[in-house]
């Protein structure tokens, strides 16, 4: 989707640890510790393809750390998967567990390929191999996966029923918080779906709060229209804010009078994008950028706002529903003409915390309704929101290096509690 070519994201994500260290004070010996993840595991497996032939496939997982808890975070099945975009969205994942105080710590894996050219059943042959060859090296006490993007509940299915039948019958069911992310009928919370989204909402209707805008009546644009952008466009609309461009790996539609978020997720669910949806008129990358509205809710992948894209954006605010989707050169230029940032070690927070929900159910053999689920993550994610927002304005940073500081400040006071072994 991004023009630009050669981005180093792991860097990118290091240079504002650098800087909330600073703000923080921390322990110099802290910041190296988290400045490599602990263990970066690659693994190269045979699958059978449906026309008889054997492919390899390339899988990852990165644990970044693991101080504060089991390592946890997504799987991500895309053709431009690379190791140092994984430590990158594994630290990211440390972060926002810390900053959320969820007892986690970070991980994210995948496997290098492009789920769509895949059929169902290759897909699941994937997933099963990828889950054998990881073996050991996740489980519910010690690395948890969950979706991340081109993975979903069907596939968390089936990592979880590969890792259960590797273990002996008797702990078989006590292996089911191995993955979260799962469908109700797999043991998976109510909630979980939405969850990235609605934490989302969540930060923007306190930013909007404390900002004294009116959401209602309000417009957005929405990059990515998959779980965390579909869900985002449908609980926009609840609070009465319209939706007026989308875009995805397909291209990107505009739509003055505002899309309607439930018929166009219905169509990406059936069709796997969003083209074809007749209901706008397609529009080119710089058009959709260009597109006066009030809210930008990038909701696909990182590096996609760049010094051009943060000169073209027509917004009050950002609010990052993907990980990394601001580069550092974008961010400066946004904040220079005033437009807010939601940090998305913040602003998506709202998946892994009801994944955390998740686990916790799975551990207590027990099953929250919606409500309690609700109600847990609204007081999260506001807790989270203001706690950054707080932060901000008393040492004078961006809400991302205060979001950073925060988390950072958790994971020493551990390390300077516990030291080092030996
Ligand atoms: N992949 C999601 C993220 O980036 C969710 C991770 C999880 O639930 O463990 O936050």
């Amino acid at each position: 989707m991004s023009e630009q070519q050669h981005y180093e994201f792991f860097k990118v994500i290091q240079d504002y640890v650098d800087q909330a260290s600073k703000i923080a004070n921390l322990p110099p010996h802290v910041t190296s510790i988290l400045s490599q993840p602990k263990n970066e595991l690659i693994v190269h497996f045979p699958v059978r393809m449906d026309n008889g032939e054997t492919r390899m496939f390339k899988g990852y997982r990165i644990q970044h750390n693991n101080v504060l808890g089991p390592y946890k975070g997504g799987m991500r099945y895309h053709e431009t998967v690379t190791l140092d975009d994984l430590k990158a969205l594994a630290a990211m994942m440390t972060w926002k567990c810390a900053l959320m105080e969820i007892p986690f710590g970070g991980g994210k894996g995948g496997v290098k390929m492009n789920p769509r050219e895949l059929s169902s059943n290759e897909l699941m042959r994937v997933t099963r191999r990828f889950t054998h060859a990881l073996g050991s090296n996740i489980g519910p006490e010690y690395d948890i996966p969950a979706p991340d993007v081109g993975t979903n509940a069907q596939v968390m299915a089936w990592m979880m029923d590969t890792y259960m039948n590797t273990v002996g019958h008797v702990e078989k069911n006590a292996q089911k918080r191995v993955v979260t992310g799962k469908s109700l009928a797999c043991g998976g919370s109510r909630g979980r779906e939405k969850a990235t989204a609605q934490g989302l909402i969540h930060c923007i209707t306190e930013w909007a709060d404390e900002k004294n805008f009116k959401l209602e009546g309000k417009t957005a644009i929405i990059q990515g229209f998959g779980n965390v952008g579909g869900n985002t466009g449908l609980l926009l609309s609840k609070l009465g804010v319209s939706t007026i461009a989308v875009g995805d790996h397909s291209g990107y539609l505009s739509n003055p009078e505002g899309f309607n978020s439930h018929k166009l997720a219905d169509h990406v669910k059936q069709h796997g994008s969003i083209a074809g949806y007749e209901a706008g008129h397609s529009i080119t990358r710089e058009e959709f950028f260009a597109t006066k509205a009030d809210l930008f809710l990038p909701a696909a992948l990182e590096n996609q706002v760049g010094i051009a894209e943060a000169k073209m954006l027509q917004v009050r605010m950002v609010g990052e529903g993907a990980n990394g989707p601001c580069t550092p050169e974008g961010e400066k230029i946004l904040l220079q003409r005033g437009i807010d940032i939601l940090p998305d070690v913040l602003a998506n927070s709202g998946g892994v915390t009801v994944s955390y929900y998740e686990w916790v159910q799975n551990k207590r053999s027990e099953t929250w309704d919606l409500e309690e689920v609700d109600t847990k993550l609204e007081i999260a994610m506001k807790r989270g929101y203001h706690r950054t927002s707080t932060y901000a304005r008393e040492h004078s940073c961006s809400m991302r290096v205060a979001a950073y500081a925060l988390a950072l400040q958790n994971i020493a006071a551990a390390y300077a509690e516990r030291d080092i072994f030996p």
